[in-house]
């Protein structure tokens, strides 16, 4: 008999027959001999909504509030799939992350997991019973309600696997699984049997957005396999595990894209110590995320440093770089919205040469210009036209012969 912990996101329980849907397939699983911990979201739109309704008699509603207001989104669910499952007749309890044992840092809005003690929860498996958790949420030591960032009931899933010692961590979704690229821009992406974290982390990070990539680096830290799978059929998802030793034959797993991104350029900056430092510090004070940096090599005593981030965050970007450009007299800022990136992603890279060489030829073929390139030891990423990225993830994805599977070598 195995310990699982089933995740099922908001399209999964997002109306009364998906609930009842959710309901059979915990009640199958825990028929077929398991014991099962459910965390699930709130159902579609309504942690959405209650962002919508704040905003309507606020404007600037407190955090402390907030977390009151979204915890209700995920409370909602657990009790009407409590309710599914006892018009069953099977037994089932319904628990908030509090009562789940969900400890938080104060981070109102975005807080970390410190510890859980899920002692109220093992004993209601103990008796049989199925245990409902609200994802998302939790509760500081001295008593006040957090939630750990949009999309996190991943990491509520992935966090009491790992607390519970779960066999196996699933999480249920509206997709099959996690594919070779996304199939709305390439029709014949398949979905991949299994993948290793650090390239799950690196397909997540760069647009694959299947999961939450707190969630998926917590799963690493602590070693939790999970899956990702459908709930709206049976087919098998995708495994995500430890690196095992025939993963390094898996040169190029699959591609991945970014959309909305900015590149912004500060030309002519004094090629001294500081002045990156100065720029960057600027971003991080006005709390922009940055991705790619790029510095090229001065010439004449100035060089020019490029970055990416999220195109909505480009005018604050643009706000806080304007007294640093002065200050350390750089020459001026040029910036643009609507690029894209695009990332091939295999641990097999690590150790195998001409994976860049393929990449660029073909985006060279059809005709597709690379703005920015950056690397890390598993990933070749590209900053390119937004308009050119559908052609580009098709491009690549048959250059790497994707449609069969993963490249290997
Ligand atoms: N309901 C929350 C959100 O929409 C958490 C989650 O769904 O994982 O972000
Ligand atoms: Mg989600």
């Amino acid at each position: 008999m195995s310990l699982l912990v089933q995740k099922y996101g908001g399209t999964s329980v997002g109306n009364p027959e998906r609930i009842c849907n959710v309901a059979r397939r915990v009640i199958e699983t825990q028929r077929a001999g398991h014991r099962v911990v459910v965390v699930v979201s709130a159902m579609s739109g309504v942690t959405d909504g209650l962002i919508k309704l704040a905003q309507e008699v606020s404007p600037a509603p407190s955090e402390r509030d907030m977390d009151v207001l979204l915890a209700t989104g995920e409370q909602t669910t657990i009790a009407l799939l409590a309710m599914a499952i006892h018009a069953q007749g099977v037994p089932a309890l319904s628990l908030t992350g509090a009562q789940a044992g969900i400890v938080t840092d104060g981070v109102h809005t975005k807080a970390k997991i410190a510890n859980i003690t899920p002692r109220q929860l093992l004993r209601a498996l103990d008796d049989g019973q199925v245990v409902i958790v609200a994802g998302f949420q939790g509760q500081t030591m001295a008593g006040q309600v957090t939630t750990l960032g949009r999309g996190g009931s991943d990491l509520t899933a992935i966090a009491l696997a790992s607390a519970v010692g779960a066999d196996l961590c699933q999480i249920f979704t509206d997709v099959d699984g996690v594919y070779t690229c996304d199939p709305r821009l390439v029709p014949n992406a398949r979905r991949l049997d299994d993948l290793s974290y650090e390239e799950m982390l690196e397909m997540a990070s760069s647009g694959s957005k299947v999961m939450q990539s707190r969630s998926v680096e917590f799963a690493k830290k602590f070693g939790v396999k999970f899956e990702v799978r459908s709930s709206f059929n049976d087919n098998p998802g995708t495994m995500i595990t430890e690196e095992t030793a025939s993963m390094e034959n898996v040169v190029i797993r699959g591609v991945s894209v970014e959309k909305n991104q900015a590149k912004v350029t500060v030309e002519g900056v004094p090629d001294r110590p500081g002045t990156a430092a100065a720029v960057f510090n600027a971003l991080a004070g006005a709390r922009v995320v940055i991705d790619m940096i790029v510095q090229n090599v001065s010439v004449h005593g100035a060089t020019d440093i490029s970055f990416t981030l999220n195109q909505a965050d480009l005018s604050t970007a643009e706000a806080a770089l304007r007294p640093v450009v002065e200050k350390i007299s750089a020459v001026k800022t040029t910036a643009r919205a609507g690029v894209a990136k695009l990332s091939v992603v295999g641990i097999g890279m690590r150790s195998h040469s001409g994976v860049a060489a393929r990449l660029f030829d073909c985006l060279a073929r059809g005709g597709v210009n690379i703005q920015m390139i950056t690397t890390s030891e598993i990933k070749i990423a590209v900053i390119i036209e937004e308009a050119n990225v559908a052609e580009a993830a098709r491009l690549a994805h048959d250059a790497f012969g994707l449609e069969h599977g993963p490249y290997t070598v």
